[in-house]
């Protein structure tokens, strides 16, 4: 056993996992501290990944060299593209997820990556020298040294969880919290506050009546989140079910409400506007007489289900009358109810864009500590953390993926600049430029720079590398092709598209809105020569088709973008005294000084710093 790494995480959930994998997949030797190996990456809530703009951040984890993506694709048992009526900015993959496999596969993973050591045990104590972080201590009194920690305790820091007037201490249903650490924090300097999340109770299947469900199938082509060609998309999806809420649910939801730790004033910490429990849906859509509720597997060789949309704090005896009452349910056992949990946190406006505190160097947060929601917002702060650390201990520039490059660096530039007042998800209207940042692309726009610091391989460049090549070849063919209107009249027709009445250039044809390259394939030779002369994949030809259809707001976004990216390009001095500047207003003078902007980017970015304000730094540091 070695007593000495060059980074150690603090807990294998989400954020921890890619952050271990991230950092020994990039040469670093590496210590995953967890409470409990069994549960690497454990799903505490939905076992899904993915989802509106969540989806999009599992395929830039991937396109980066993590490994969330990877898991998924292995672990998948139903997968649908979410939005694919709207625009492809609005495209977002889902999986639901074998929840026991899901954590497996990561344990197989992190055991066979190089670089990677793991010790279970609990860590109550990080030692500090000079501002630098030092050491950590376990609960078995074991102290490791390290140039660089990473925290990513999830909901474990002092967490109580709430069922009706029951509280008991716990990270999450059947694990212990983790005490002290908070307090060592704050000790330090840290601003500590308090969150809580909720999940729903977890049903028996057998003693539900599917025959009264509604079916929710998986896509017919299903797709998948890694870039990579070692996994492959799902071959015998599962069923999702749709169940609805009543009158008569509503009513014995509500008869337990002065039991609700929500209500009656117990829980303090603020829950997530966007994952509210069923009690809060009843009180904010008082008139409402139905709600819809997913069930959902949460594996292949389980009777559990997931009944996402009821996450509840109510006495567990109000939950199960309430459930019996919904059609289907009428005879519904439980494994186990829902329950709230609430944790503590460290307000993010505390961190660098690279994740590292200001306060002590070489320590880092990510994940749920930072005041966000989501696996895959997790794991992404894990990944970014794990790859700074590194070029941190080797003495290179620290990775700053910017908003226009990726749903990632919206994230954490959201969390450091704005802060958060309740626990932050990912939303497409989160990031200004969705047309730019899709899923289908993720690869193009950020495998080269994982490939750069070393994390993403030579094949998985090679490949990115192969697909741009070949995009850019079959939208060069399109555009030179000329068509002639014979040569497209049937499939025009079979479009409802008008006919063509002279010949007319591929690509022009392309722009229409119901033609497909896929379906102009089978009626002009040359296209479907040229496709199969250069093994154009599925992926391919459907970039090409986007980049082609959705050539002006791609160029109008990244004009825009263009912009902005001069204002990051002006830097500001990390000690500069903005009290010297009399001119900005009172309140931009205290928000900058607390968030310490590192571009006028980014001052223009934080909340109460007005635009006039942002022309005193332009004139000050100079165009
Ligand atoms: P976690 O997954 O919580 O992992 C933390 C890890 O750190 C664990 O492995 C733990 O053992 C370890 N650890 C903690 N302290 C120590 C220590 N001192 N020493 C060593 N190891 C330690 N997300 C949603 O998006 N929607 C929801 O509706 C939702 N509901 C939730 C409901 C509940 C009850 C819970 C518990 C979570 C819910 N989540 C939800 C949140 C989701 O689970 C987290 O966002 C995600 O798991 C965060 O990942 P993480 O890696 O930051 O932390």
């Amino acid at each position: 056993m070695r007593f000495e790494y060059n980074i150690i995480v603090i807990g294998g959930g989400h954020a921890g996992c890619e952050a271990a994998a991230a950092a020994a997949n990039m040469g670093c030797q590496t210590l995953l501290i967890t409470m409990d190996m069994t549960k690497f990456a454990q799903m505490s809530c939905n076992p899904a990944v993915g989802g509106v703009a969540k989806g999009q951040i599992v395929r830039e984890i991937d396109a980066m060299g993590g490994y969330m993506g990877i898991v998924t694709d292995r672990t998948t048992l139903q997968f649908r593209m979410l939005n694919r009526s709207k625009g492809p900015a609005m495209w977002s993959p889902r999986a639901q997820c074998d929840k026991a496999k899901f954590s497996a596969e990561w344990r197989r993973m992190l055991e066979n990556t190089p670089n990677l050591y793991l010790w279970q045990d609990a860590v109550v104590d990080l030692s500090v020298e000079e501002g630098k972080i030092r050491s950590v201590t376990t609960r078995m009194g074991v102290v490791f040294e390290a140039k660089a920690v990473i925290l990513t305790a999830g909901t474990f820091l002092e967490g109580l969880m709430h069922i009706g007037r029951t509280h008991a201490s716990g990270g999450r249903a059947g694990d212990a919290a983790s005490h002290g650490l908070s307090a060592r924090l704050a000790e330090l300097g840290f601003e500590v506050g308090r969150m809580k999340t909720g999940t729903p109770a977890r049903l028996d299947a057998r003693t539900i009546d599917f025959s009264q469900l509604e079916e929710q199938p998986g896509d017919e082509h299903p797709c998948k989140f890694s870039f990579s060609p070692d996994t492959e998309v799902v071959k015998h999806q599962k069923r999702c079910y749709l169940v609805y809420t009543s009158k008569e649910v509503h009513d014995i939801l509500r008869s337990g409400f002065a039991d609700s730790p929500l209500f009656n004033g117990t829980i303090k910490g603020i829950g997530p506007r966007y994952c509210p429990s069923i009690e809060d849906k009843l009180r904010t859509f008082a008139g409402k007489e139905s709600h819809q509720l997913f069930l959902e597997p949460e594996g292949a060789d389980t009777n559990e289900y997931y009944l996402n949309g009821f996450s509840s704090s109510l006495p567990w005896d109000i939950q199960v009358a309430a459930l019996q009452k919904i059609k289907g349910f009428e005879n519904v056992q439980i494994y186990r109810p829902g329950y709230a949990i609430e944790y503590d946190y460290f307000p993010p406006t505390q961190l660098y864009h690279t994740l590292e505190t200001k306060l002590i160097e070489g320590l880092y947060f990510a994940g749920q500590v930072n005041g966000t929601t989501g696996y895959e917002e997790a794991g992404s702060q894990g990944l970014m953390a794990g790859i700074n650390a590194v070029l941190k201990i080797r003495g290179e520039e620290p990775l700053v993926l910017r908003r226009d490059e990726s749903y990632i660096g919206v994230l954490i530039d959201d969390l450091v600049t704005k802060g958060v007042d309740e626990p932050y998800r990912m939303f497409t209207s989160r990031a200004e430029y969705r047309i730019l940042l899709r899923q289908d692309n993720a690869d193009l726009r950020l495998t080269p720079i994982g490939y750069k610091v070393g994390l993403a391989d030579e094949r998985r460049y090679a490949r990115t590398m192969r697909k741009k090549e070949l995009v850019e070849s079959l939208i060069a063919f399109v555009r030179q092709y000329s068509v002639s209107p014979q040569e497209i009249a049937d499939y025009l027709k079979s479009v409802e598209s008008t006919p063509l009445t002279q010949g007319k250039k591929l690509y022009d044809v392309i722009l229409r809105n119901k033609v497909t390259i896929e379906g102009l394939i089978d009626n002009i030779s040359a296209l479907r020569d040229f496709i199969e002369r250069q093994e154009c994949t599925h992926e391919v030809i459907e970039e090409a088709e986007i980049q082609i259809k959705y050539h002006g707001y791609i160029e109008r976004e990244r004009h825009i973008a263009d912009k902005m990216t001069r204002l990051e390009n002006i830097r500001i001095r990390p000690d500069f005294n903005y009290n010297e500047l009399k001119s900005l207003s009172i309140e931009s003078r205290q928000k900058l000084t607390r968030i310490r902007p590192s571009t006028i980017g980014q001052a223009s970015r934080i909340p109460g710093v007005s635009p006039s304000d942002i022309n005193v730094l332009l004139v000050y540091f100079g165009r």
